[in-house]
């Protein structure tokens, strides 16, 4: 089995030290195990993604030392494949329409990594919800079989999630499943904020006869107060060291000794 990984960031914001952590962790792993290493970009979310975003995930990752497969898959690219497993679910009967206002669909959403933080309370168009009733009935036995590495796969903590948005079509589980499948991922490696949701793939990887990979989810870097580095937070931009004179040699030293924390 030749071991395939990826990082695949969404372009909404610049990648500052946390997502660097996670690319080189991804990429090392591969090579650790000669491997590839695949770079996706995740821009579903047109409301949120830019053009510029993409094009310094790009940069930055060539200025870390990083190299990836092309071409690079890009999720805007292939949303008719989203959308014919979204029509898949609905036909098997795992799918309800939610109609309530965003802010009552986004309170009892998972806060997903992109989208699902719609803060109006206009009336939504209607958001196709997975069922965990009817995904239970659907799989039988191999519902409460199903595992990622050791752990049980637990999408009751998760909920009913969304799944198809009115406005971007698919929700980002969704998209994840069918890419880490399409793309032979055996290893995702990534931060431990998406541990969580990782019980969600797991069973949509069920529902849609897709195979489960390895799952890794490695430490978060924390700020000089102990806090989760983040985009929306003003954390420094790998383009902001860039400019400030810094090496990828320096990057790599701040992340070998920054603070840490599994959640
Ligand atoms: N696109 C997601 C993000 O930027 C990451 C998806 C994943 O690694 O599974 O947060």
């Amino acid at each position: 089995m030749t071991v395939r990984t990826r990082f695949a960031p969404s372009p909404t914001g610049y990648l500052h030290l946390g997502h660097a952590f996670s690319a080189l962790t991804a990429y090392h792993f591969a090579q650790d195990h000669g491997g590839d290493f695949i770079l996706r970009i995740e821009d579903i979310d047109h409301t949120r993604c830019r053009p510029q975003f993409e094009q310094a995930i790009f940069d930055d990752l060539a200025w870390l030392g990083l190299k990836w497969e092309t071409p690079v898959l890009r999720q805007s690219e292939h949303l008719t494949d989203y959308q014919a497993a979204l029509d898949r679910l609905r036909d098997m009967g795992v799918l309800y329409a939610d109609s309530r206002t965003r802010k009552g669909q986004a309170e009892a959403a998972l806060s997903a990594p992109q989208g699902d933080e719609v803060a109006e309370t206009t009336p939504a168009p209607p958001a196709w919800r997975l069922s965990l009733d009817a995904a239970r009935q659907h799989l039988g036995a191999r519902y409460d079989a199903l595992k990622f590495n050791d752990n049980p796969a637990r999408p009751e903590i998760n909920g009913d999630v969304i799944l198809g948005r009115k406005d971007i079509g698919v929700a980002y589980h969704l998209a994840v499943v069918i890419d880490d499948a399409r793309q032979d991922i055996t290893h995702v490696v990534r931060g431990h904020d998406l541990f969580d949701a990782t019980h969600t793939q797991v069973l949509l990887q069920a529902l849609l006869d897709l195979p489960t990979p390895h799952y890794t989810h490695h430490a978060l870097l924390l700020d000089d107060e102990g806090r989760r580095l983040a985009k929306r937070k003003g954390s420094k931009s790998l383009q902001d060291y860039r400019n400030a004179g810094l090496s990828p040699e320096d990057i790599r030293t701040m992340l070998d000794t920054a603070p840490k924390a599994q959640a």
